[in-house]
């Protein structure tokens, strides 16, 4: 047996288990000994029998003396007494609704036991202490579950910590000082940090709780270093592909900025710089836009699509929904039409203008079918980028079979902190727009408790009156154990068909309590993921032309929509959605001249005082409420991260920034000489086929 021993060959993972543990990524023995305890238990305090002391934590070794089951039976229980004796006297031992310990715990043998001592009127006792048995009095290196510090893993249905100390603590004792150290010598001294086999042991069963801290810092600083030897030596790749250099047009940028009818913000100005220096270079561009919601992002490319245009290559424009790529295929016409180009529409309705011959092509997810052929695509913009993945990005740029590869740009607007950043990109190439457009007026958000709702109606409606517009989002569909029952069994996810069926069937009720009483002296429409794509344009469009007061919809709208006389933005059941989604929603308003507002309708009035409501009223700056969000939901939970399969310990030091910079000035070190490093090579990639960034 060695490391990389798959775990069906270890005797005691037996097929009941070996399902869950594959389902938390374990195949070998080297991943049971890298999956870490979540906390421990102190059972640090040891003595004999009497020094035990009413509501303290102790580990106490002795014979048991009696053992038996008790039921009480008024509340349906089972109580299983063990008496333990050692030479200074004798004490009892409560279990409850465990009565297969008496198979395990038997008279005769020797235990050692951690618990908390409880009293009654018959006398002290320990409360369902952990157990194990042992062969003497003295505490030797097997103890799993008992004295000292008992590390607790996280939960997971079916693999208790019990079993998994069980399979762990052995393995540890055989392998840990055969683990390979990756790191260089040098660096685990500059970074004054464990090495790999004392930090092994430390963490599963540390020796103190500093010891067990230092530890989770070792394995935090490998897993950030890998992450940044990753970001490096992936944009190191890119950089020995082909692209074409696209040489910068100063006298047609200057025009299309002199052409706008607003100025460029200083964000923007830095951005675009950014970007058509990258352009420039006869490697790939890789960048990421991060820009706030509003921020402006797409004048930023469509400056570079312009650029590339003049440069006489084609650009493609990708969006996530077909509403998003026909508003962008009017804005890029309007905002181009002097400019001498031609522009193209396609997704799966059709096409308009030149469709797929023309220099700047937008669609959707159309234009990655098969049959699409660019003649000289040299730029791929993808709007709201967290919405494709990985996949469907590559099969964009691979879309010609010529000898270089269009440069790319990723367009996101939900803002990512800075230490995500940091981490996951390595801080590279990344423009973002902090600062929102001169001349807006904030979004004045509010929380709307029930008792409320009738004064919020009546100010939407003197709203409305004095020619504004007002979206409404529905609930997110949140399926109760019952209507789920009635569809399949408990605990199965609903697929998306159901889904739709139910948040369609919301937005209908809504529409129709809107339309027909709230409202009904006004004019309301209704958008939902399941009209075809030509009714939601065509409803879209009507709104953009003020045919309708009031857009009730399903969170379809939440991408990138931007109707300047919309004022209010009425989130029905606001407790239901994320942080950055109801941002993205804030968004859709404040985009003209008039003052706007969000409207958190909240169903009872205790679950809208969530932290996460609260923070949206303390500010429109999406980059703070990225970090807060961060701080609420833990970096776990965090948006997206959870499938990109970023490690958790990396998640975790997300907070030390300068953990993160250490590991990164490493991750730069190494790279130059990484042929020297195999082990690290070969951790790489490993890595690789592991982590799936967006
Ligand atoms: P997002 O970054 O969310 O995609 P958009 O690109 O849709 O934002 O821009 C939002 C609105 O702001 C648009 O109406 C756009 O014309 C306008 N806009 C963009 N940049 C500026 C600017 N520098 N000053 C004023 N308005 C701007
Ligand atoms: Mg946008």
């Amino acid at each position: 047996m060695n490391l990389e021993t798959p775990i069906e060959n270890l005797r005691y993972a037996g097929k009941n288990y070996l399902p869950k543990l594959k389902k938390l990524g374990i195949k070998t023995i080297k991943d049971l000994l890298w999956h870490f305890p979540a906390r421990y238990d102190d059972w640090t305090e040891s003595g004999k029998v009497e020094d035990i002391k009413p509501n303290e934590k102790i580990s106490i070794i002795g014979k048991v003396a009696k053992i038996e089951n008790k039921r009480i039976f008024p509340r349906r229980m089972v109580l299983t007494t063990a008496s333990i004796e050692d030479e200074t006297g004798r004490v009892k031992a409560v279990w409850y609704n465990q009565p297969f310990l008496v198979n395990t715990i038997k008279p005769g043998k020797l235990f050692s036991l951690s618990g908390k001592v409880k009293s009654d009127k018959y006398g002290m006792y320990l409360q369902n202490p952990a157990y194990e048995m042992v062969k003497s009095e003295i505490r030797d290196d097997n103890l799993k579950h008992t004295a000292g510090l008992i590390p607790v893993y996280p939960e997971t249905e079916g693999l208790t910590s019990r079993y998994l100390r069980f399979l762990i603590k052995p393995l540890l004792i055989k392998f840990s000082d055969k683990v390979p150290e990756f790191l260089p010598k040098e660096i685990i001294e500059r970074q004054k940090i464990l090495d790999v086999r004392t930090a092994l042991k430390e963490i599963h069963f540390p020796s103190s709780l500093e010891k067990a801290e230092e530890a989770r810092r070792r394995f935090a600083f490998d897993e950030l270093f890998m992450l940044q030897l990753k970001a490096l030596s992936e944009r190191r790749k890119m950089q020995r592909q082909k692209s074409v250099s696209i040489k910068f047009n100063q006298a047609a940028i200057k025009n299309f900025v002199s052409s706008l009818p607003f100025e460029l913000t200083g964000a923007q100005k830095i951005a675009l710089w950014e970007i058509l220096k990258d352009l420039e270079k006869p490697w790939p561009m890789n960048r990421l836009l991060n820009g706030d919601v509003g921020s402006g992002k797409t004048a930023v490319a469509m400056a570079a699509a312009l650029e590339t245009a003049k440069a006489g290559y084609q650009s493609a424009i990708m969006a996530p929904t077909e509403v998003l790529a026909n508003q962008h295929f009017q804005s890029f016409s309007k905002a181009l039409k002097d400019f001498d180009l031609k522009i193209g529409l396609l997704t799966s309705s059709g096409q308009k203008g030149e469709g797929i011959s023309a220099d700047i092509v937008i669609g959707t997810h159309s234009l990655i079918q098969e049959n699409i052929d660019f003649k000289n695509l040299a730029l791929v913009v993808v709007d709201e980028q967290h919405r494709f993945g990985v996949e469907q990005r590559a099969s964009l740029l691979k879309k010609q079979n010529s000898s270089f590869l269009p440069h790319l740009l990723s367009m996101t607007a939900t803002p990512i902190p800075r230490t995500l950043a940091l981490t996951i990109y390595g801080d590279l190439d990344i423009s973002i727009l902090n600062e929102l457009p001169k001349g807006r007026t904030p979004i004045e958000t509010k929380l709307i408790p029930p008792d409320d709702r009738k004064k919020a109606q009546d100010f939407i409606r003197e709203q409305i009156k004095e020619g504004r517009q007002v979206f409404v989002i529905c609930p997110r569909i949140e399926i109760t154990e019952n209507s789920v029952s009635k569809l399949q069994p408990k605990n199965k996810q609903l697929s998306l068909k159901d889904y739709l069926k139910y948040e369609v069937k919301a937005v209908k009720a809504e529409y129709e309590k809107l339309s027909k009483e709230v409202f009904k002296d006004l004019r309301v429409a209704m958008l939902h993921g399941k009209m075809k794509s030509k009714e939601k344009e065509e409803i879209m469009s009507k709104f953009k032309n003020r045919d309708f007061d009031i857009l009730v919809s399903t969170s379809v709208i939440e991408v990138g929509v931007d109707v300047p006389n919309a004022t209010i933005m009425m989130i029905e059941g606001a407790e239901r959605f994320g942080l950055a989604q109801l941002h993205q929603f804030r968004g859709r308003v404040g985009r003209g001249e008039h003052k706007s507002y969000c409207l958190l309708f909240t169903e009872s009035p205790l679950v809208g005082e969530t932290r996460r409501l609260r923070a949206l009223l303390k500010t429109n700056d999406g980059f703070k409420l990225a970090e807060m969000d961060l701080k609420i939901r833990g970096p776990g939970e965090f948006t997206g991260t959870k499938q990109s399969g970023i490690p958790d310990l990396a998640m975790a030091s997300l907070a030390d920034v300068n953990l993160i910079k250490q590991a990164r000035s490493e991750s730069k070190l190494i790279l130059k000489e990484i042929a020297r490093y195999p082990l690290i090579l070969k951790k790489l990639e490993e890595f690789n086929k592991k982590i799936h960034l967006e």
